[in-house]
């Protein structure tokens, strides 16, 4: 890579995180907007509440279509 590839790469990088920052202020999965949670077994990883499986979720959102939308701030 090129210095000049590895500027780009790297702004590329800022403008998702800071994307996905400005996503996780709000609360809201743009995706379906259920609420987004916190997942804690990677620092700043984020999920929509209807990622995955049923059991994981807040009661009010269980039987809701699964959300495939996460991102990471750190
Ligand atoms: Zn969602």
């Amino acid at each position: 890579m090129t210095k000049q590839e590895r500027l780009a790469h790297k702004q590329r990088m800022d403008a998702i995180r800071q994307e996905s920052i400005r996503i996780v202020s709000t609360g809201i999965c743009p995706q379906c907007g259920t609420e987004l949670r916190r997942n804690s077994s990677i620092a700043g990883w984020w999920q929509c509440d209807c990622y995955g499986m049923d059991q994981f979720r807040k009661p009010e959102n269980r039987g809701k279509p699964s959300c495939s939308f996460q991102c990471f701030t750190e």
